[in-house]
């Protein structure tokens, strides 16, 4: 059973409108729905922001039924200017760029995990999904959706993504930010707190993530409309060529 969490209900709301529900579950706040998406047995969550809300809601989803990969999918703020909103990042590696126990630990490292950095178990049918996405990125949203968001050839983009407890949204914020990761290519909420629950439980993750912003003075406008029109769209199509 595959485990889907995203952390805004607008970006998940377009998989549950497709999903078959066979029973949900109400446990610490968070309602999980069990049943069929595209023909494959899966649990769909939403955690809410941030690290800690994220890690008690994977560590649910796994103690209560039997999953075998998780999924995370939602939106984030670029760290480099080759992202451009309305791109995709797949995350090969996640680190928690607030976590600082120096000089007890090296900067970022988990403590008492001897670990900093989490890889994903992201495959080529992952990738391959978001190709064919994105190849039939005009079938999905049409020109006036596409000018109002200014979504002009959307590339994908693999590598670091990092998670904070922190909405960042101010050139001096993302200096700091690369200061620590130079290579980190979008920054979040969630991501490296649910790659690290799923290393302790070991279990396969991965991750994709949509930019709706650039990290800057503009990254709060119409957030639950970027997330809702476009984020969501992007995650159901791509997950219905991952799962098909
Ligand atoms: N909807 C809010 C903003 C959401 S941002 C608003 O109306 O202003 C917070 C969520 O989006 C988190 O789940 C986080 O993972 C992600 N995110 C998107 N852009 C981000 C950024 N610039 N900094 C931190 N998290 C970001």
């Amino acid at each position: 059973m595959i485990g889907i969490i995203s952390a805004m209900p607008e970006e998940m709301q377009s998989l549950l409108d497709n999903l078959q529900v066979s029973k949900t579950i109400n446990k610490g706040k968070r309602t999980y729905y069990q049943g069929q998406l595209f023909n494959n047995d899966v649990v769909i969550v939403f955690s809410r922001w941030g690290k800690v809300a994220a890690s008690a809601t994977v560590t649910q989803l796994l103690n209560s039924f039997a999953i075998s990969e998780v999924f995370f999918s939602g939106v984030a703020g670029a760290l480099q200017k080759s992202l451009k909103i309305g791109d995709l990042v797949i995350g090969t590696t996640l680190i928690q760029y607030d976590m600082d126990a120096s000089p007890l630990y090296p900067d970022m490292e988990i403590p008492l995990l001897s670990k900093t950095s989490f890889e994903t178990s992201t495959t080529s049918k992952l990738e391959k999904a978001t190709q064919d996405f994105l190849a039939d990125f005009s079938k999905y949203f049409n020109l006036k959706t596409r000018k109002e968001f200014k979504l002009k050839n959307p590339k994908y983009h693999k590598g670091l993504v990092v998670s904070g407890d922190q909405f960042v949204n101010s050139k001096n914020k993302i200096r700091k930010i690369l200061k620590k990761v130079p290579d980190a290519l979008c920054v979040e909420m969630e991501g490296a707190a649910v790659a690290q629950v799923c290393y302790e439980y070991e279990i396969p993750f991965q991750i994709i993530r949509v930019i709706s912003d650039n990290a800057n003075d503009n990254s709060h406008i119409d957030f639950p409309y970027f997330a809702n029109e476009v984020a969501g769209k992007y995650i159901l199509g791509i997950l219905k060529k991952y799962l098909d």
